[in-house]
């Protein structure tokens, strides 16, 4: 009798561990999509916003499957929200992350906003008849036109790309190093359209990033 009560104890306690790992790996698991989702726009910790699902378009090729308003990018808030899809509020939030905080450093107390000047529009390519539906209509673009600093100073891209030396720099880098992460970047030297603002957009050609 002895005997068999130590083999049910044995039995019982090499099942424990067994079973209680089983158990916590489940747990962990869990507590890391619910941490993710908490703070996270489209599993990113860095977003801030809501899922909007599909955004219908007037026109047969706009439209998001999966939209997403962006309010805030590293808790740095965006103008306006931005609707857009995951891949390129990611890569916003790469290009916020990698890019422009570090480009702006402490200056001016560092970004207070994000001035958006664009984002999800179902319309062609720089408004013009005719064309192609720009990459606005697909949730995959976005149009950046200044940067407020917490001093209030505000940098715009239609000023500083042919401003003083030290903001002609920056945008230079803002816009040098979107080039990559994004598959289209355009500025001021590019065309007539894009004076005042950047055009970041995520679509993908077969020649690499385009980047005027
Ligand atoms: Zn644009």
């Amino acid at each position: 009798m002895k005997a068999l009560v130590t083999a049910m104890l044995i039995g019982s306690l090499l099942a424990l561990p067994g079973c209680g790992a089983v158990q916590s790996g489940v747990g962990a698991v869990a507590r890391g999509f619910a941490g993710s989702s908490g703070g996270g726009l489209c599993g990113d910790p860095r977003l801030t916003g809501e899922e909007v699902g599909q955004v219908p378009g007037k026109l047969p090729a706009c439209g998001i499957d999966e939209g997403v308003r962006v309010t805030s990018v590293e808790g740095i808030p965006l103008s306006q929200a931005a609707t857009i899809d995951c891949r390129t509020a990611r890569t916003l939030a790469d290009w916020v992350e990698d890019t422009m905080i570090p480009a702006v450093g402490r200056r001016g107390g560092g970004v207070a906003e994000i001035r958006v000047a664009a984002h999800y529009a179902c319309r062609t390519r720089n408004h013009q008849a005719g064309a192609k539906v720009s990459e606005h209509g697909k949730g995959r673009a976005i149009d950046i036109s200044a940067l407020t600093l917490g001093n209030g100073d505000v940098i715009t891209v239609e000023d500083g790309w042919r401003g003083g030396r030290r903001d002609r720099r920056l945008l230079r880098r803002l816009h040098g190093e979107a080039c990559g992460p994004f598959g289209t970047v355009l500025g001021p030297e590019s065309d007539a359209f894009h004076q005042d603002h950047f055009h970041f957009d995520t679509a993908r050609y077969r020649g690499g990033s385009y980047c005027r």
